[in-house]
């Protein structure tokens, strides 16, 4: 990783955590984590010179890497624990699940076109990460079989909270998921118990949307 990660770039990476702390962004946990994670190595080389801009970018098969700011403010509502088991709909470049994985967390993420999937499960290993499990699959149905997880993320737009992915999380557990149609308020929902949920908004956002099954 490090031949492929240079000062350059680690300056590129400071100024980045600099504009997004300006935005709001204040948990520490997160900058550092931004700091430290090589996002010109998650995107096709032409784009190299965006990498440490606050935008998002095609990364292939019409999917995008999140914004910076959008992964920070994701992350920040998760207020991740080390030891965390956080499941994440909407893998594609592995950056978000890379971050979590770099503050400790123990990462299950679900991506459903497979060309992607491939192409992110030899990357991730190949700069260090080899503790993010990956799974191809329709993310509307969850990992039932590594349920209950702590966090659950999801990063593609979707109108309704799918009930299945709800069961899967601890009581006292969160959920961060962007709800709506053609722009998404970034929503959190708490599991106060067996029954209960509470929910919280922060602001709009605009992602692609959530589709169903599996993509070749
Ligand atoms: N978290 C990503 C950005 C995701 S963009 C990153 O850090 O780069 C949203 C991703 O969700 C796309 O890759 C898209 O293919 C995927 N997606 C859309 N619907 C899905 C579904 N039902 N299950 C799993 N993944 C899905």
């Amino acid at each position: 990783m490090e031949s492929n990660d240079s000062f350059r770039h680690k300056g590129l990476r400071n100024r980045l955590v600099q504009e997004i702390q300006k935005k709001g962004i204040s948990d520490q946990k997160v900058l550092q984590a931004i700091g430290k994670v090589p996002r010109h190595l998650f995107m096709d080389s032409s784009f190299i010179q965006m990498a440490y801009k606050d935008q998002a970018f095609p990364i292939g098969q019409g999917q995008t890497i999140s914004q910076p700011y959008t992964v920070a403010i994701q992350t920040s509502l998760l207020e991740v624990e080390p030891g965390d088991r956080i499941m994440e709909i909407g893998t594609g470049s592995g950056y978000q699940a890379a971050v979590l994985d770099d503050m400790g967390a123990s990462v299950f993420s679900i991506e459903r076109q497979k060309r992607l999937f491939q192409k992110t499960s030899r990357f991730l290993p190949s700069i260090g990460y080899k503790d993010i499990r990956l799974f191809l699959g329709d993310g509307n149905e969850g990992l039932p079989a590594f349920a209950p997880f702590d966090k659950i993320i999801v990063t593609a737009g979707i109108s309704d909270i799918p009930a299945s992915l709800l069961v899967q999380l601890k009581p006292g557990g969160y959920m961060v998921i962007p709800l709506g149609e053609r722009s998404q308020t970034m929503t959190r929902i708490k599991r106060l118990n067996e029954d209960d949920f509470e929910q919280e908004t922060f602001g709009e956002f605009a992602f692609v949307p959530m589709l169903k099954g599996i993509a070749k």
